[in-house]
């Protein structure tokens, strides 16, 4: 597991540096930016753009992957990807001091089928039923203007056992609001504390990097999804979103 404390902004860990073991440079965490290898400058620009967009690291920046990340990190071709598997990292343990988070991909369907289908109070809201080819669509839909970057449709493991699945999009419908398409804790779980920790840790995490609100919908009529998503400190926004199916009612919540 990666220490981000020495994450530096460029995705770098100057940690076991030649250069800084012999106290030739003190590492650019440590100097604010203002290292020999920028002294003609001021500071590195990387360290210097981070701080203006009040970003830990490139990986966690709204603006993340920007077009002039490939020249400012030129040094390596790979940026892009070395970021983003920062940022997941980032992200998803950022998601629970409890359980194991991470992206879903194909070899999870199962399991996410099984934790869905018993469910069927929500699909009786929110048809159709889910199968294996639903939970395929969710997990590669996106909404206008975002990239796979921002989508988050991540399990909750507590070992081998699935006990939650959420689909997260960071930076929508705006570049400080987070979306939650979906979110489903397993039938056993519910009612004890489970899904309200989730999001309370959720909403900690995406605060943690930016994030001033999030934004949800429940279908209309579903008693149990307004309850649930009120007692956790959601407001309806007075917008719905009519389908030809159910009315989604639009709900947010201000973070800190
Ligand atoms: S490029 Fe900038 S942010 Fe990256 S290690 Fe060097 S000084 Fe630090
Ligand atoms: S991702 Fe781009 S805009 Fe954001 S801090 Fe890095 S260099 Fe600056």
């Amino acid at each position: 597991m990666t220490d981000f404390s020495t994450i530096t902004a460029c995705g770098e860990c100057c940690v076991g540096c030649s250069k800084k073991i012999d106290g030739l440079c003190p590492g650019c965490i440590e100097a604010d930016g203002r290292v020999p290898e920028w002294a003609q400058s001021g500071m590195c620009k990387v360290h210097a753009c981070c701080k203006e967009h009040n970003a830990r690291f490139c990986g966690l920046c709204s603006e993340f992957p920007c077009d002039k990340l490939p020249q400012m990190i030129s040094w390596n071709p790979e940026i892009i990807k070395h970021l983003s598997a920062l940022r997941d990292e980032y992200i998803c343990s950022s998601l629970s001091g409890k359980y194991t988070v991470r992206k879903l991909s194909e070899a999870d369907i199962p399991k996410a089928l099984s934790l869905c289908e018993k469910n069927t109070l929500y699909y009786q809201y929110c048809p159709p039923f889910v199968s294996e080819q639903s939970i395929r669509d969710d997990m590669n839909a996106l909404p206008p203007g975002k990239t796979m970057t921002d989508k988050y449709y991540v399990g909750y493991y507590d070992e081998d056992r699935l006990i939650a699945v959420m689909d997260l999009i960071i930076g929508f419908p705006d570049k400080t609001t987070a979306f939650i398409g979906f979110f489903m804790t397993e039938v056993d779980a519910q009612g004890k504390g489970l899904g309200s920790a989730l999001i309370t840790e959720l909403t900690n995490a995406m605060s943690g990097i930016g994030i001033k609100e999030v934004r949800l919908g429940w279908v209309k009529g579903n008693p149990q999804a307004e309850h649930f998503w009120k007692k956790n400190g959601f407001a309806e926004t007075g917008a719905t979103n009519e389908t030809d199916k159910y009315t989604v009612v639009v709900a947010r919540r201000g973070l800190q």
